[in-house]
């Protein structure tokens, strides 16, 4: 439920009737559309008294509150979410996954998890898929272990962290240790918010509420809004998986259809203490991708388990209305040299991806040239005018590519032989070679076709 410009007016200076023009806009009504679609600052007028603007304000802010947990390149931006589905529009921001580390671990498995972090990264589709927090446990009863846990972890990577502790004391000294990563403190509940609320001031970081219930989280969500603290993350207590699934819709619905801004904050599922065993983990895990978390806790990771969640978070969290898409430009594969194959093909990431594995698995250093088809697949690209001779010739012309290899023979793909005759006249010194019809064939067909030109 996004606020509306024509409920926005009546709030504007006489009713929205002053009409003075000073925002730039010729009446009240037209700065309101605008303020509705976020197209303009409150600033802009003037006659505003403070509390009609604080009220603005409010009725103006995403409906789920953004909450970036940790910093630098590594912050990770959680919440304001617009749709309840992906399809209405694009979820915006994917949940962080966070690997659990318990101070109960011993050294090897720590120092084993540490180390896995920050090795499992995939790259794909240009990307680097990789998870993105570290949880910290406190587990052992023992304070001086878990702040040793949390100065490690400080110390030996830039990552950021959720502290997990039901000891306040050892929650706000681990804290202290890691300030300026501005970590995640879980859990704020009904027995210690009163007591967590001025150390939460002292220095100012996400906190994480938990409830027995998404009723239970209401009153705590609105007692820490006005102490001033609004950088919130809820988790409802779910037990189990339905429970898990039912009150993250709940949540979503509510803070999105009804306007609930006790509830319009990113929430945190733990996948790694309701699952039994690690494959129920991941399917856990893999059901809070897609509704609706913001952190998702696994108590451990490895390569199998690790990148299908990734690339389903990468599925999901990917705009509908924009094809992924790679750079325009030549790409090297393997070590190509002067007399090397040139390949060409579109820059839709499946496709792009597709033949360059293809290239890899036949061991040809090849150059690949990529043409901008704004994310069309190379038949689709042809239909709509974006992969044709008079396209395609002046890329090849500017890329460089001419520089890179004292041969002319550009291969371009068996699916679009047809333009073949266009090339043929956009490029007229060089030859024009129709590939395979399938990715798959590369492989078979660059040695065949090197040892044809080496003849
Ligand atoms: Fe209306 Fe304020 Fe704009 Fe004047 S400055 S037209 S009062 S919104």
């Amino acid at each position: 439920m996004s606020v509306r410009g024509s409920d926005l007016v009546k709030k504007l200076p006489e009713s929205g009737k002053k009409n003075c023009k000073e925002c730039g806009f010729p009446t009240c009504f037209a700065f309101a559309m605008k303020l509705a679609s976020g197209g303009a600052p409150l600033e802009k007028c003037p006659y505003l008294p403070p509390e009609t603007r604080a009220e603005l304000e409010d009725a103006l802010a995403p409906l789920i509150k953004l909450v970036t947990i940790g910093y630098g390149e590594n912050a990770l931006p959680v919440g304001n979410e617009e749709v309840l589905y992906r399809h209405e529009k694009t979820f915006v921001h994917e949940p962080g996954i966070a690997l659990l580390i318990s101070d109960k671990e011993d050294e090897a498995k720590i120092e084993g998890k540490i180390r896995k972090i920050k090795e499992l990264q995939f790259e794909r589709v240009g990307l680097t898929l990789k998870a993105n927090l570290l949880a910290l446990y406190f587990e052992s009863g023992d304070r001086s272990r878990f702040e040793a846990l949390v100065k490690k972890v400080f110390d030996h990577t830039d990552l950021g962290m959720v502290l997990i502790s039901e000891d306040l004391g050892a929650l706000f000294s681990a804290r202290d240790i890691c300030a300026e990563r501005r970590p995640l403190l879980y859990p704020i509940t009904r027995e210690n918010i009163e007591e967590a609320i001025p150390k939460i001031k002292e220095s100012p970081t996400p906190v994480a509420v938990r409830g027995e219930s998404i009723e239970e989280l209401i009153p705590l969500t609105s007692r820490l809004k006005d102490a001033g603290i609004e950088e919130l993350v809820l988790d409802p207590g779910s037990k189990n998986l339905l429970e898990g699934i039912r009150d993250q819709t709940l949540i979503r619905r509510a803070a999105l259809k009804q306007g609930f801004r006790p509830l319009g904050y990113p929430t945190i599922s733990f996948p790694c203490f309701i699952a039994k065993d690690g494959l129920k983990e991941c399917l856990a895990a893999s059901v809070f991708i897609i509704k609706y978390a913001g952190i998702i806790v696994l108590s451990d990771v490895d390569k199998y388990s690790l990148l299908p969640l990734l690339v389903q978070r990468l599925n999901i969290y990917t705009d509908p209305q924009i094809p992924m898409s790679v750079e325009e430009k030549f790409y090297e594969i393997g070590e190509p040299n002067e007399e090397s194959p040139v390949l060409l093909t579109s820059n839709w990431s499946l496709t792009y991806f597709v033949v360059s594995s293809e290239i890899e698995g036949s061991k040809v250093p090849s150059f690949l040239c990529v043409k901008d088809t704004e994310g069309l697949g190379v038949l689709t690209g042809w239909a709509a005018g974006k992969f044709v001779g008079d396209a395609i010739g002046p890329f090849i012309r500017k890329c460089g590519i001419e520089d890179r290899v004292k041969h002319r023979r550009l291969i371009i793909p068996g699916r679009v032989a047809r333009i073949k005759g266009e090339l043929e006249e956009a490029l007229p010194d060089w030859e024009i070679i129709v590939g395979p019809r399938e990715a798959a064939a590369i492989p078979g067909f660059l040695p065949e076709i090197v040892k044809k030109w080496k003849a």
